[in-house]
């Protein structure tokens, strides 16, 4: 069976946190206007403390939404991969309170994924050491390492890469739940 990596956040659901940034940020400095990943870029440095505040004061997954199919196909891929579930949970220039986050992930996946054993929940930022055949994930830099097939899920923060230059670093974009298990259970894919 091979193994297969999956992230959480924007991957299998929307990451709340562009949902809690936008709502604690000014009408004109949304997060859509920014191709930027990370919020201290869109964060006023004499504000960040607070939104910093914001941010652990709420559950971030009470602000995140399922992607379309993404269970049911998660859950059919599960009959033909070993799936791991690897998430960071380390918040840029706030290692300090992270570990918060975890707990929050562990529930969440225990409530959406619960045919996943918890066993095979991974939280890490240093994604590259992950061993796995296949990797879907939203980040580029979270696709490194040798896996045979890395599948980058379009955000708006990561539209900018041309499909060739994806190509140059062996991923491919995929654009949905369905396009994923098109790939991986019909058979385009030797598992
Ligand atoms: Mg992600």
């Amino acid at each position: 069976m091979k193994r297969l990596m999956i992230d959480i956040d924007d991957t299998i659901c929307t990451d709340g946190i562009f949902k809690l940034t936008n709502d604690f940020l000014d009408e004109d400095m949304k997060l859509e206007k920014s191709k930027s990943y990370y919020i201290q870029d869109h964060i006023p440095k004499d504000r960040l403390d607070d939104f910093h505040d914001y941010f652990f004061h709420h559950n971030v997954y009470d602000y995140s939404e399922l992607k379309e199919d993404a269970v049911e196909v998660i859950e059919k891929l599960s009959h033909e991969y070993e799936i791991f579930i690897v998430s960071s949970y380390l918040l840029k220039g706030e290692s300090k309170r992270s570990p918060l986050l975890v707990p929050r992930k562990h529930e969440w996946l225990l409530k959406t994924l619960p045919f996943i054993d918890p066993t095979h929940f991974v939280f890490t930022s240093s994604k590259h050491i992950i061993d796995c055949d296949i990797k879907i994930d939203d980040l580029v830099k979270n696709l490194q390492g040798n896996a045979s097939l890395k599948l980058l899920f379009t955000s708006f923060h990561n539209e900018e890469y041309s499909d060739e230059e994806l190509e140059k670093e062996g991923i491919r974009r995929v654009n949905s739940w369905k396009e994923i298990e098109k790939i991986l259970l019909n058979q385009e894919n030797n598992r």
